[in-house]
């Protein structure tokens, strides 16, 4: 992203931003900006990051890019919210306090709810309690969205298998997970319970342990790529399919929690073109978004948040992912090819949204 002079607003026209808000506070040393992507769908919902960026431009770059992501998570999961994100500038670990937290809290609250915020990395469900005493705006500070996430990747990974296999069952099938963390833990859970055979990789070595105890086996980090299996799932890390990894993989699927797994888009096409079938990041991964979604709606109605339906809400993923691979096979490009599911979802995403403002032009008045 070049910014150059007078090129603020070309840049926002081209990606669509409707807003961008920075903020300031020079007695608690807050440096914040919220990006609001889009809001056709609802308000915008999306965590807050805090991050030592090198510099501005770099955290202006991160919070734009994050903010559009949210923007197609939220459409495609069925949400009433629209994509944002927020960043504060600094060490989380040196500058992170209640003063800048409260601070940072008033500054979502002066937006009058066209942000909605939650923990990301760098914040935790403990600065969302101090958030909560400046600003209504903010959720997940009741449930952990970890499980629901990778409830959601365990229904994505059956649905690819009945995609692939003719038969969505785990038993007997091999599955590699890159990363047990808070995600890829519960992952394994469920994939060993239901008779799964499970390899796994980590870098912490008490992650490791527990997944052996688990019932899974280990392999180097390296190694993870060229397991033999059915299923490779990344849970760490982005940007893991790259021209070195993708052409070690000896997996049918790709299926994991971990956001911007793709190192671009082109390896979209070629996972495709190696018949590896890609489960779209933002389609598997959104349990979470749907589990703080719901939390946010049930407090605003006071109601009281009802796990099992969100469970059956996140099990949607399944059926979802299926029609992104349908909207796959129907779509062709210039030459002829099937579309890639990554364009796919996104065509998925979109119509959504298209759906929405259509409906606006046409119903209300001018
Ligand atoms: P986490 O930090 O709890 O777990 C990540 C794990 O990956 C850790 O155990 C870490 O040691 C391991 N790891 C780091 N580098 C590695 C490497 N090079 N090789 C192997 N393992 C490595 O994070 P999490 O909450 O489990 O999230 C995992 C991924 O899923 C992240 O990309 C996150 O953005 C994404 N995600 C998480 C949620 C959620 O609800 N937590 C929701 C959507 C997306």
């Amino acid at each position: 992203m070049q910014l150059q002079q007078n090129s603020m607003f070309e840049m926002m026209e081209r990606e669509d931003f409707e807003q961008i808000v920075f903020f300031q506070d020079s007695h608690s040393g807050l440096k914040a900006i919220v990006v609001i992507h889009d809001t056709t769908l609802g308000p915008a919902l999306g965590g807050t990051r805090m991050w030592n960026y090198g510099n501005e431009i770099e955290a202006l770059r991160d919070v734009m890019r994050l903010a559009r992501a949210m923007t197609f998570k939220a459409a495609a999961a069925g949400l009433n919210f629209g994509g944002g994100k927020g960043v504060i500038i600094g060490d989380p670990k040196r500058d992170k306090n209640e003063v800048l937290l409260r601070s940072y809290g008033r500054f979502v609250q002066s937006l009058g709810g066209r942000y909605i915020t939650a923990e990301d990395a760098g914040t935790t469900l403990e600065d969302m309690r101090i958030l909560m005493s400046e600003t209504e705006y903010v959720t997940g500070v009741n449930l952990d969205p970890s499980p629901f996430t990778a409830y959601g990747v365990y229904c994505g990974i059956k649905a690819c298998l009945e995609y692939v296999f003719g038969d969505g069952n785990v038993e007997g099938i091999h599955v590699a997970v890159q990363g047990v963390g808070k995600v890829g833990s519960e992952l394994v859970k469920l994939l060993i319970e239901n008779g799964a055979k499970v390899t796994v990789t980590d870098v912490d070595t008490e992650r490791i342990k527990e997944a052996i105890n688990l019932g899974a086996e280990y392999v180097d980090p390296g190694k993870i790529y060229s397991v033999e299996c059915d299923v490779f799932s990344p849970c760490a890390l982005g940007g893991v399919i790259n021209d070195s990894t993708v052409r070690r993989l000896r997996c049918s699927i790709v299926a994991g929690a971990a956001n911007n797994q793709l190192e671009n888009g082109s390896m979209g096409d070629k996972l495709s073109s190696l018949g590896i079938l890609y489960a779209p990041d933002y389609i598997i991964n959104a349990g979470g978004l749907i589990t703080v979604a719901r939390e946010y709606e049930c407090a605003r109605r006071c109601e009281t948040l009802n796990e099992h339906e969100i469970y059956r809400e996140v099990r949607k993923i399944g059926e979802r992912l299926k029609e992104v691979f349908r909207l796959s096979e129907e779509i062709v490009n210039s030459s002829g090819k099937r579309i890639s599911t990554v364009k796919a979802a996104d065509i998925f995403a979109m119509r959504r949204i298209d759906g929405i403002r259509c409906l606006r032009r046409i119903y209300l008045p001018h």
